[in-house]
């Protein structure tokens, strides 16, 4: 049982580099909080302070409302899974497992019960006499969670755990991690750069970006409500596209030429051009000839290249007056081939706003 408090935590690297710049983050009992964010967003750097592997420059890391910074890792009661599992070569399964629980003097039939108990839990119990290399990459990232697992800590951090294993095998750890937490309900941090992995085991997400938090919330509130276009660019898979969008008489023009009208471009103090998030599979195609249905634009793209991806079809489509490629996500049904026009409709609720700062208009 266990909170995590950060007030205003920071960090100066001895070279002057500044890897954190005032966290002010709080994780519940028994949540699953990921940390997202590009490569050398500080990441890791969070997660390492909160092991206590890394010291705190200044602000305050709580556990259960007791500061902790100044704690050694072995006092702090956290339990780390690392991406490259970290496992004894030559011990057997058995005694990887148990090294921790060996070494605070926990009592031998004690060891065993626990052992046993989290081997079964993890399907580990046949393999215990095995050495690390004589496992699979999946079995192998087991053990390092068991191990983590017997010393029954309040707090596990998972730092980038399946990096090394296949597409498949990702996903499937992704459930046991998932179902295991749930059951277990632990407080857990897990980091990771894989959105999709993010979305699919958070509680909550937490997206970061150059040493700064962007966001916190419900992967569905991340996904509905992007506070930035960072973390609208984030979130989802294919990403946002993003339009130029210029107010007017109360209506926003689109690069084709077609106009949205928004309530939010009626109230707006200046006409700067704003930016248009639209996730690609909010954009609808219309049959030829079919009438725009009342309260969208109409985006008029030619189709560049085709993906299929069976229960789905990514189009990248080419609109007049725009650079990037505008992604739209079909049905896989959907006919659809090179050098097509699409006709898509955009609706003014599908429709994200950002000012010139980047920042959502509310
Ligand atoms: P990745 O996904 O690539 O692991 P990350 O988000 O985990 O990235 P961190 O490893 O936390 O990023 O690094 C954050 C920033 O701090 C990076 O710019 C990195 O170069 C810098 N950094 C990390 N460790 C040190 C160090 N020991 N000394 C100086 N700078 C460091």
């Amino acid at each position: 049982m266990a909170t995590l408090t950060l007030t205003q935590l920071k960090k100066h690297y001895p070279n002057g580099f500044q890897a954190l710049h005032g966290i002010d983050l709080a994780f519940n009992d028994g949540e699953l909080v990921v940390i997202v964010g590009p490569s050398g967003c500080g990441k890791s750097t969070l997660l390492r302070t909160l092991a206590g592997l890394e010291d705190i420059s200044s602000g305050d890391l709580e556990i259960n409302g007791r500061r902790v910074n100044d704690l050694e890792p072995a006092e702090r009661d956290i339990a780390m899974v690392f991406q490259n599992y970290a496992l004894y070569p030559h011990m057997s399964v058995f005694n990887n497992m148990a090294y921790g629980l060996k070494n605070r003097g926990t009592p031998k039939d004690e060891i065993q019960r626990r052992v046993a108990e989290t081997a079964e839990l993890l399907d580990l119990s046949a393999l215990l006499d095995r050495r690390p290399k004589q496992l699979s990459g999946g079995q192998r990232q087991r053990v390092a969670m068991g191990r983590a697992i017997v010393r029954e800590p309040q707090v596990f951090l998972f730092d980038e755990p399946l990096s090394n294993l296949d597409a498949k095998l990702r996903v499937q750890m992704r459930l046991e991690i998932r179902r295991l937490q749930k059951r277990l309900k632990v407080t857990s941090v897990y980091v990771t750069h894989d959105q999709t992995e993010a979305m699919t085991l958070a509680d909550r997400l937490v997206v970061m970006n150059g040493g700064r938090v962007e966001q916190c919330g419900t992967p569905m509130e991340l996904y509905d409500r992007p506070a930035t276009t960072f973390v609208a660019g984030f979130i989802g898979s294919p990403a946002m596209n993003f339009l130029t969008a210029q107010p007017k008489g109360g209506d926003l023009i689109l690069p084709s030429g077609g106009r949205l009208s928004h309530e939010k471009a009626r109230s707006l103090a200046s006409d700067a051009p704003l930016t248009l998030g639209i996730r690609p599979e909010h954009l609808v195609p219309l049959e030829a000839g079919q009438r725009m249905p009342a309260g969208t634009a109409e985006l008029e793209a030619r189709v560049e290249l085709v993906e299929p991806l069976g229960a789905d079809t990514l189009a990248y489509c080419r609109l007049e007056g725009q650079e990037a490629p505008l992604v739209v996500r079909l049905n896989g049904e959907h006919a659809v081939a090179d050098d097509d026009r699409l006709r898509l409709a955009i609706t003014a609720d599908r429709a994200h706003l950002f000012d010139g700062d980047d920042q959502r208009l509310s």
